[in-house]
């Protein structure tokens, strides 16, 4: 086959897999690599493929620096030998031996499309500054099933360049699975440990879409509230470990090898807890996917800096924001409506102080905890105010509410 056909067939498969995703979602599985089953040679394998991305990675910043070099013209197996700094910032020649030749080629890639998404976020006017070196490559792609990867059993995993298998946890997810098409993985080296993180594709399940319509509040006192008058909370304190660390590292000197291994020790302690605020935030989730959910879209990051501080660090309210808004049944409705104020009863406006935590209208009456109020209150704008969802300033809310409750709002 000449080059030329080589290329069309390429073409030709791409296609006809993007054809074949349309119809599927894509899922990713993170399985955990059991450090303490693996021999030495495999640990040392392991170990050195992320030290040498990271030395591969600095040599090719470091090339892009000088502007005789253009990177782009360079090809994986330009990049044998390489140099890379040593403790006491020596330079020493060494040639690349543990990674494999599709790992080179995804950490070019890499490099390739962080500085082509530099130049287009410059382009589009942003400031952008320019890559820097790193002190730790975290993850490497392993782009192609069943050759940089490939799963052996139910809790083997064989990596391209790691003689022998090794053993994860978690892949019965995906084998379980009554089809499914496995998409490229991701070996990860997360706070110590290691992961294998694999996309599957499986079909779109045809289920029918949610009728019933739900207000959510996300609020600091109690994380989450539902229209419906659910309420959950999540706060995941800092453990006294966690703060020690904390401590310790602010004494530590900057840039110190002390500091850099209390950093890593504090990120792993950590890790825990921000472990159980992405399962929180899941399995909220989970409860809303049968419903068409109203949220409202405050700024979080106003109220971290004026109100309530560390309170939204520790809260879980960002990641539910998120996730929620990646699903197709999420109504998101403009900042400006009034959903604590509003009486929708009468049509009052009430002024509510921070610590109120009861809505009371002094005209009808009408009384019911603030927070629940306001989720209720996103299914009505939601129901009665004609493409609500499209609404973005405050003068055509409020020209709405005059025509539902003629001179009372805001008079
Ligand atoms: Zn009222």
């Amino acid at each position: 086959m000449t080059n030329i056909e080589k290329n069309i067939k390429i073409k030709e498969t791409y296609a006809a897999t993007m054809l074949k995703r349309t119809s599927q979602i894509c899922r990713v599985f993170t399985c955990k690599v059991q450090y303490n089953h693996l021999n030495k040679q495999q640990r040392q394998q392991l170990k050195m493929m992320f030290v040498e991305a990271k030395w591969m990675y600095n040599y090719i910043l470091n090339l892009s620096q000088d502007n005789n070099n253009d990177i782009f013209k360079l090809k994986y197996t330009d990049l044998n030998n390489i140099t890379h700094l040593d403790k006491d910032k020596n330079i020493v020649n060494v040639s690349l031996q543990y990674l494999s030749s599709q790992m080179k080629q995804s950490v070019l890639d890499g490099i390739f499309s962080n500085i082509r998404g530099l130049a287009k976020a410059r382009e589009a006017g942003l400031k952008v500054g320019k890559l820097n070196f790193i002190s730790e490559y975290t993850s490497i792609n392993l782009k192609q099933a069943n050759v940089s990867y490939k799963i052996i059993s139910k809790n083997r995993i064989k990596i391209q360049g790691i003689k022998k298998p090794l053993r994860v946890n978690g892949l019965e997810q995906i084998l379980s699975l009554s089809d499914y098409d496995l998409a490229n993985a991701k070996l990860i080296n997360k706070y110590g440990d290691y992961y294998v993180a694999i996309t599957v594709y499986t079909n779109k399940e045809n289920k029918n879409k949610p009728t019933e319509i739900i207000g959510i509040d996300l609020g600091c006192q109690t994380s989450v509230t539902l229209s419906d008058g659910r309420k959950f909370n999540c706060r995941v304190e800092e453990s006294e470990y966690c703060k020690n660390l904390r401590r310790k590292i602010s004494r530590c000197k900057k840039g110190s090898n002390n500091r850099y291994r209390l950093k890593k020790k504090y990120r792993k302690s950590n890790a825990k807890s921000i472990n159980r605020k992405n399962d929180f935030a899941r399995q909220l989730n989970h409860i809303l996917k049968n419903y068409i959910v109203v949220m409202q879209d405050e700024q979080l990051q106003q109220w971290s800096r004026y109100r309530h501080g560390k309170a939204i660090q520790q809260g879980i309210l960002g990641r539910i924001k998120s996730l929620l808004k990646n699903n197709e049944n999420t109504i998101v409705l403009s900042k400006w409506f009034p959903s604590t104020k509003l009486c929708s009863c009468c049509g009052e406006k009430v002024e509510m102080k921070l610590h109120e935590r009861v809505f009371v209208c002094p005209k009808c009456g009408y009384m019911e905890d603030r927070d629940i109020h306001a989720a209720k209150n996103m299914v009505w704008f939601y129901k009665n105010i004609p493409y609500a969802e499209h609404i973005q300033d405050f003068a055509e809310i409020k020209n709405q509410l005059d025509v539902i409750f003629p001179s009372v709002f805001l008079s």
